[in-house]
């Protein structure tokens, strides 16, 4: 007999959790993709994409997953053999890298230990040494889902600004985009990017760009990009088509919608971030008393550069891949897996695992996650510490000391 019945939470870093009510706004029949409704809405989802990333530059959106809006964001910027620098903090920068690697961009790369955060010394110092300022743009990821590492964003900025170096600042913020605080202008970002189906509650299927008026011009000069990828029509066109360059994705407008009015006008996206950073800090201190008692760690260690949306830990001796196991078959629930952290045919493979509290998630969800793993560890009599529920319903309230 499983205690598995019931409804399934898949506490995986994408796809989130899709709100009932994004469903039900999908729920219905084509509309007219030349004039009305469609058309009207597409105008405030641009309004909308704009509030939620606090940016007042040009947006677009592609018919496309994540890697979709990586290929977008390399194929603007840049011409092939152009020069660019990476900055990796995980499995999905190191993929960015490679997708422009593979595009033909001539990619300088510092990578920095999968559990900490970007040095922006290292940045300021490989522009400096950059002094014909070939390097056309720094790509960086905010959240890296893998290593679950958060990266300082405005320090970056800061130091390209020190380097007085004009590179352009590229974010992949598909992880991060309406679970933590994210600042297009204030940041002064360039080029950034998310996807529907992590903060912003969608199925996958839609990926979306959002670039300053700099990033603009320097497309202007750039030759890689194909007509799919445009972004220019893409984010001015006075007809729907040439939006998607195509049909456009109708249901996910409508679903994108009511996300958006969920996120922009009913919890407010302060509240969102709040919520977000507090499930976090009680994910993190679960984590920290069962690893009082056991082989039980967090990935990251300095709280400051952990992201609020997902979490990354390991459990020794395979414990990660058993506890995924029971909490699967026994209490309908699915965690992620470690990504880049070993090799899939290396034992410690299956010692890390991913928790996300991303999205559509309230504290009886994330709690209730976290109680299932408590009795996992029971069930499985894997060594851990006690009370970690007790700490981490105490670190719930708002203006709780750590
Ligand atoms: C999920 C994710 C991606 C990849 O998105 P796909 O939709 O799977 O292509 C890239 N970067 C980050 C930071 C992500 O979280």
């Amino acid at each position: 007999m499983s205690l598995a019945n019931g409804r399934h939470y898949f506490a995986i870093p994408g796809p989130s959790v899709v709100p009932d009510r994004v469903l039900a706004a999908m729920h219905r029949p084509s509309p007219n993709i030349y004039a009305g409704e469609l058309v009207e809405l597409t105008q405030t989802i641009f309004a909308g994409l704009r509030r939620v990333a606090c940016s007042s530059g040009h947006a677009a959106i592609y018919i496309a997953n994540g890697h979709g809006a990586w290929e977008a964001a390399i194929s603007n910027m840049f011409s092939r053999g152009d020069k660019a620098l990476g900055a990796i903090t995980g499995h999905f920068g190191r993929g960015w890298v490679e997708w422009a690697r593979r595009m033909g961009i001539d990619m300088e790369t510092i990578e920095f230990p999968g559990s900490t955060a970007i040095d922006p010394a290292r940045i300021e110092e490989a522009l400096v040494a950059d002094r014909s300022h070939r390097i056309r743009a720094v790509l960086v990821t905010h959240v890296d889902t893998a290593s679950t590492v958060r990266n300082d964003i405005e320090a970056v900025r800061a130091a390209i600004d020190a380097a007085r170096h004009p590179a352009l600042l590229a974010v992949d913020a598909i992880a991060s985009l309406g679970c933590e605080e994210l600042l297009f202008d204030a940041w002064g970002i360039d080029v950034l990017i998310a996807a529907s189906q992590k903060g912003l509650m969608l199925p996958p299927g839609l990926s979306f760009l959002w670039f300053s008026d700099k990033a603009l011009a320097a497309s202007h000069e750039a030759n890689l990009v194909t007509p799919y990828w445009d972004w220019k029509p893409r984010s001015s066109s006075a007809e729907l088509y040439r939006y998607f360059a195509g049909t456009a994705p109708t249901h996910h407008l409508y679903g994108l919608r009511e996300a958006l009015t969920m996120i922009l006008e009913e919890e407010g996206l302060a509240n969102v971030w709040g919520r977000h950073r507090r499930l976090a800090r009680a994910v993190w201190e679960a984590f920290d008393t069962w690893g009082e008692g056991g082989d039980i760690s967090l990935n990251v260690p300095d709280p400051a550069a952990r992201a609020h949306a997902v979490t990354s830990a390991r459990v020794g001796a395979g414990g990660a891949l058993l506890l995924r196991q029971w909490l699967e078959a026994e209490a309908g629930v699915t965690l992620g897996i470690g990504l880049g952290m070993a090799l899939p045919t290396e034992p410690a493979y299956n010692d890390f695992f991913r928790v996300a509290h991303m999205g559509h998630v309230n504290s009886h969800m994330t709690l209730g996650v976290l109680a299932a793993m408590d009795a996992g560890f029971k069930a499985l009599g894997i060594p851990h510490g006690t009370g970690a529920l007790d700490a981490a319903a105490a670190a719930l309230p708002e203006g709780a000391a750590k």
